[in-house]
């Protein structure tokens, strides 16, 4: 059973109960007049609230993105220019750690020691980004393969006017990853983030504002998955960039698809560990909660799938229980915890339906797996589901086949290496993976023959320089790197005579 903090730290947020939008540079009152509740999902108190955006408010946003980007600054000034606030951003999103981690944290539940590192990893990705100014100022010259006499000039314009829509497990991340490079192209945007999450963002859009980015080119809009919907299918949009359920993913790449519109779908997952036969479990112990367990289970790319050794599956199965056994659960606003609670009520219900029908299924829950009235929760009124592993799972078993978004992991067995991949490979996913061996050349083989976005040997984490995307229905084109940045680039080739002389 894992082990509960009951402490709950006070805070003063300075914003809670909001009646603003921010368009064109200005919070300013919105014009939609229904509300939208903010809960904390550890104890259910209704601690904020936000506008539901309408049509109106939806117009203005997009006519400030529209007018900002044909006749503003943003998109003329150079690359260089436009890394300059950039880096200015990173800064204030800095000096705003604290709150944006405490308003996160209320909103969503993530553990405080997760959030804390949102502004850092946020101002990371502003710089990393600022970073690849030159590659976007550099003239791009290309003679005729056939007619040296003749040359093109390839110009990166930015794409346009982008929505921009976040989920609610990393609010601040998964907006950021779009904002930069939206940004560095010279595009201008409206954004929308989750309805349990509508408030951190807008430390990141007070940090864009105090950094001198000009009004109207990021607008944030706050609104239900209706209104989501609107702006995806707006004219003025030119671009469409998204995160969140593969559903919903698909019904945006559909509205997308008939208006030709480019769109970034960055979906669900159903990853796997694979343990090799030399796998050090002091290794894999001491990634576990990281790479397969992050943010409480609420992580697109974790390995929510262990794929043991039949000769060493007692011993995976153990060693994985005694990890998240010790782990802490309780106040997420408490240094100490590892698992928060789920997001929303919504989720509650979801993942509570997995271990139910884990169990009916007859797999065997080595730690956690209660699901009935009266489990002590780690505070009342919270949405806390017991973090569990599931031993004796079978490939055909739901628990081993959907995305559970939960702090719950199958421990599946296989024979040998080839039956190991096919069974991570089983899956209409393919988003993230690890493999666990001491021969790390052995252990990247193996990586290799994952069909899969990003696969880690021997830990997993995101490299700001490098593609992360999903194949098959965990999405559609790259975030991060030079790729993610092409994402918000359109080309213009000009065809001219080369001088002479
Ligand atoms: P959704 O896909 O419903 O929501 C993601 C974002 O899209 C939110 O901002 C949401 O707004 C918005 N949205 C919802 N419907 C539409 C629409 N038709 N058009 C445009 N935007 C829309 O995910 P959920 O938050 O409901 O999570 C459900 C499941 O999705 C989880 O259980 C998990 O499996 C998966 N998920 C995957 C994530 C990932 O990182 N890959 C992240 C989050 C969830 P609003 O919040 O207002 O509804």
């Amino acid at each position: 059973m894992t082990a509960t903090v009951p402490s709950r730290a006070g805070l003063a947020l300075p914003w809670t109960h909001v009646d603003d939008v921010f368009v064109d540079g200005r919070f300013v009152p919105a014009h939609g007049t229904r509300r939208n509740p903010v809960t904390d999902p550890a104890t259910g108190e209704e601690w904020g609230s936000v506008p539901e955006s309408d049509d109106v408010d939806l117009e203005s946003a997009i006519t400030a993105a529209r007018r900002a980007f044909t006749f503003g600054p943003w998109p003329r000034l150079t690359a260089a220019e436009r890394a300059q606030h950039l880096l200015r951003v990173a800064d204030e999103i800095e000096a705003r750690a604290e709150l944006l981690a405490a308003t996160n944290t209320r909103e969503n539940g993530s553990p405080i020691t997760e959030t804390r590192g949102a502004a850092a990893n946020a101002a990371g990705i502003f710089r990393y980004t600022a970073s690849l100014a030159p590659y976007l100022d550099e003239p791009d010259v290309r003679p005729f393969p056939y007619a040296p006499e003749r040359e093109s000039v390839v110009d990166r314009d930015p794409v346009g006017v982008c929505a921009l829509i976040a989920p609610w497990n990393f609010p601040i991340n998964l907006m950021v990853i779009k904002l930069a490079p939206a940004l560095l192209a010279g595009c201008t945007m409206v954004i929308k983030p989750a309805s349990p999450t509508p408030l951190s963002i807008r430390f990141v859009v007070e940090a864009i504002a105090a950094a001198g980015v000009p009004a109207g080119v990021v607008n944030l809009l706050t609104g239900s998955g209706r209104f989501g919907d609107a702006l995806v299918r707006h004219p003025g949009v030119d671009k469409v960039a998204f995160t969140g359920s593969t559903p919903v993913g698909r019904t945006i790449a559909g509205a997308c698809g008939e208006l030709l519109r480019p769109v970034t779908l960055e979906l669900g997952g159903k990853s796997s560990a694979i343990v090799l036969e030399d796998a050090d479990l002091d290794v894999f112990a001491a990634g576990l909660i990281r790479s397969c367990l992050r943010n409480t289970g609420q992580t697109c790319y974790i390995s929510t799938r262990i794929l043991a050794p039949v000769s060493r599956y007692e011993e995976v199965v153990e060693r994985a229980a005694a990890t998240v056994g010790a782990a802490v659960q309780g106040d997420p606003l408490d240094e100490r915890t590892v698992f928060g609670p789920m997001a929303t009520a919504s989720q509650y219900e979801t993942v509570l339906g997995f271990v139910r029908d884990g169990l009916a299924e007859g797999a065997r829950a080595v730690t956690g797996g209660r699901t009935a009235a009266g489990l002590p929760a780690p505070l009342d009124g919270g949405l806390f589901v017991e973090p569990t592993i599931f031993a004796d799972v079978t490939p055909d078993m739901r628990i081993a086949r959907e995305e559970i978004f939960g702090p719950v992991l199958s421990v599946l067995s296989y024979r040998d290496v080839d039956e190991a991949v096919a069974l991570a490979n089983n899956t209409t996913f393919g988003l993230g993976g690890i493999v666990f061996g001491q021969d790390e050349d052995a252990a990247l083989a193996v990586a290799r023959r994952m069909d899969t976005g990003s696969v880690g040997v021997n830990f997993f984490a995101s490299n700001h320089a490098a593609p992360f995307g999903g194949r098959h229905d965990s999405g559609l084109g790259t975030e991060y790197g030079i790729e993610g940045l092409n994402a918000y680039l359109t080309y213009k080739s000009i065809h001219r005579r080369r001088a002479t002389g």
